[in-house]
């Protein structure tokens, strides 16, 4: 399910099925649970959230500190505690608050009752929140010596950054451009990600202490041999710049550009109006964006040849007196090998983009560009497809041609090189293993778009899962293996350390045996969450009546509206709406504090724990002497925490 569809009106939660209407085998399964010996145990599974968020956030926990089941330390606000819950994981929640596409929604348990849980509109919330309030990053308490270069400071790069400082070692990064940031700033525009929003959340993790070299291009400014040899390890984040060509005849027209240079120029402020029809080729991201740019900015009646959008783009000249003629809307057509309602871009940003006017046509291919006695491209010849998997296929009788002033180019990209051959795979990309290091290549780690072009949300877990290898790797020590569901979990051991009531030490004498009295371990208790996420038919979902999804408001602007507004569209949430939001999380896989267990515990044998020993995940504890193995309580936990396992 996606931002844009319709919530059912009715709950979609049914014990029982049409027909389903016999007890055919309950008398013999009451009978088998009275002298099954089996008691409830606890067990921790990470919900289907958390296991789709590609940073890996430890969404369910942050949703209980917004929801109010998880309590911050005395003097710490809700927001605050969220706040430093969430950036454990990703240092960057105002902006994936409003670009993420939010795969961990599609994912959301809460799909299967209704609608899934806003979980992108708290990020925002919070993220706005600890903005306003001035909330930093702690220094690291101590430092360890190790020194790390990081190429590179897009998400990749500045997620590798932070979490490698906060472990004590010193970070410099290298960047090319003028400030970092990467994509979020050279690539998505300021409507998109604020860049105030983005420059706070950049100066945080620069504040911890990381040194920034700008406009410093490695393998140009700096040899990657002195890199080597004044750093104990080095992060390759470089992402991917160089945007590929139509793969089509008289794509080597000057006016076939690439669209993350079109967006490079207009986000650095030189490229100010457009020229002529534009045809931005693609379906993904990046065309979206061109498009919606393209839209922004309007088109003026050309006043000169050096004003042309390709001269700008590719830094021959600057527009000049042209900025002053009175613009109109630009004439923009977004075409995509795969049906429209299969593009690649976000459906939100696709609905925005057809509302403001771009014309978005689904299902065809570029043939070849046709170019005028000039020499540049007058028209782009294309054709009906259908899709093989990725191979478009062609529809022969169904040809024409789309006429324009400029094609861009927006159908993927690879690294840029240039200097860096010694790091190329041969396909403008680097190799990782699983650890994020470099094969045969000591000391070197890599990370984001250059590995694989995907989200922002990607490229900050790769820079995350590469520090920790980093890390391993200045100790001296074996990579290990990761483990299957590779997130940030929730931890028993450090609530109850908190509580003071950390298990001991294992240490007995010969002969003797472990007793329940025993401190040694955490009793009833089993954390699978590394292995096993919790699927929606484990949860008891008619606890959870419906309700309606808190949506943010969104400004929906017109076509004829368009021209000079780069106004934000996303609104955040209000306090209440933010936690009432919150409250829709099925907290799938860990106890929420319901009470179900000990409401209908038929024996009586489930209570709360005394006051002093209650914790996020240990609220509850069963009396196992009076417990008939019934299975009651696993019936009606709501998000599958307790499963019969004890007397098997
Ligand atoms: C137009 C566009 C829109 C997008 N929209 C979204 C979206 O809405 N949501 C989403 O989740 N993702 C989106 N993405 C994808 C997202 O931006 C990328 O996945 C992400 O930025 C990759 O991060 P990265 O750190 O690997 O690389 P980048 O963000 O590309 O950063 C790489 C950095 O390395 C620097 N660099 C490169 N070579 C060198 C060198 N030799 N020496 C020094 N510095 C160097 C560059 O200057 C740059 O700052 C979009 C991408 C584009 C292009
Ligand atoms: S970063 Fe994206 S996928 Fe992860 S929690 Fe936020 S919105 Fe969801
Ligand atoms: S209901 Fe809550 S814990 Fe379960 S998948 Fe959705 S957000 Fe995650």
């Amino acid at each position: 399910m996606t931002h844009l569809t319709v919530a059912n009106e009715q709950l979609t939660f049914r014990r029982f099925t049409d027909g389903e209407d016999r007890w055919s085998d309950l008398q013999e399964a009451i009978f088998q649970a009275g002298w099954s010996h089996k008691c409830p145990t606890y067990v921790h599974r990470a919900p289907p959230c958390q296991a789709s968020c590609p940073s890996g956030h430890d969404i369910r926990g942050w949703l209980d500190i917004v929801r109010g089941v998880d309590k911050p330390p005395a003097g710490m606000s809700v927001q605050e505690y969220a706040f430093h819950k969430m950036t454990m994981s990703n240092p960057f929640p105002a902006v994936m608050g409003r670009v993420c596409p939010a795969p961990c929604e599609d994912g959301c348990n809460r799909n299967e009752v209704e609608d899934h849980v806003g979980i992108n509109s708290i990020e925002h919330y919070i993220g706005n929140w600890a903005l306003e309030n001035k909330v930093g990053f702690p220094k690291p308490a101590q430092e360890t010596g190790k020194k790390i270069a990081v190429i590179g400071g897009g998400p990749a790069g500045l997620s590798a950054a932070y979490q490698l400082r906060k472990m004590g070692h010193a970070v410099t990064i290298y960047d090319e451009h003028a400030e970092l940031g990467g994509m979020m700033r050279y690539g998505i525009p300021g409507y998109r990600t604020p860049r105030d929003v983005l420059d706070g959340e950049i100066k945080r993790i620069i504040d911890m202490g990381v040194d920034a070299k700008m406009k410093c291009r490695v393998g140009k400014d700096v040899q990657l041999a002195d890199l080597e040899k004044n750093n104990d390890a080095i992060f390759w984040a470089i992402g991917t710049h160089s945007g590929r060509g139509l793969p089509v005849p008289g794509a080597d027209a000057p006016n076939c550009i690439s669209g993350v240079a079109f967006l490079r120029a207009f986000n650095q402020g030189r490229l100010k109006f457009v020229t002529g029809r534009i045809i931005v080729v693609g379906g993904g991201d990046t065309s979206i964006d061109v498009a919606s740019v393209a839209r922004r900015l309007g088109h003026i009646t050309q006043v000169h040849e050096k004003d042309r959008v390709e001269h700008v783009v590719l830094g021959q000249t600057a527009h000049d007196v042209a900025s002053a003629a009175k613009r109109e809307g630009a004439d923009v057509t977004l075409t995509s090998l795969f049906p429209v309602e299969k593009m690649f871009a976000a459906e939100r940003e696709v609905e925005d983009a057809k509302r403001e006017g771009v014309d978005i046509q689904g299902g065809i291919m570029p043939l070849e560009v046709l170019k005028g006695p000039d020499g540049r491209a007058r028209a782009l010849k294309m054709c009906k497809c259908t899709m093989d998997g990725m191979t478009p296929i062609p529809q022969a009788g169904t040809e024409f041609e789309i006429e324009c002033d400029l094609i861009v180019s927006a159908i993927g990209q690879k690294g840029d090189m240039e200097g860096l051959e010694a790091m190329d795979n041969g396909k403008g990309f680097i190799n990782a293993d699983k650890h994020f290091k470099v094969p045969g290549k000591d000391k070197h780690f890599v990370g984001g778009d250059i590995v694989r072009p995907h989200l922002l949300t990607t490229a900050i877990g790769h820079g995350w899962i590469a520090s920790e290898s980093i890390n391993t790797f200045l100790k001296g020590e074996e990579f290990g293996k990761r483990p299957k569901v590779d997130v940030h979990h929730f931890n028993l051991i450090d609530v109850l350390r908190n509580m003071g009531r950390e298990p001991e030490k294992f240490v007995t004498t010969e002969g003797e045996r472990g007793t329940s009295s025993a401190n040694f371990a955490i009793h009833n208790y089993e954390d699978r969450s590394t292995k096993e996420v919790v699927p929606a038919d484990e949860l008891f979902l008619g606890h959870f009546s419906y309700t309606k999804r808190n949506k943010r408001e969104e400004v929906h602007i017109s076509a004829d509206q368009v021209i000079g507004n780069f106004d934000e569209r996303l609104k955040t949430l209000t306090d209440a709406q933010a936690a009432a939001e919150a409250k829709r999380c099925m907290s799938c896989g860990l106890c929420f504090e319901c009470d179900n267990c000990l409401v209908f515990c038929p024996q009586t044998a489930v209570s709360r724990s005394p006051k002093a020993e209650r914790g996020l995940g240990r609220y509850v504890e069963t009396d196992y002497a009076k417990c008939i193995g019934c299975h009651i309580c696993t019936d009606v936990c709501p998000t599958g925490y307790i499963q019969m396992g004890l007397g098997e």
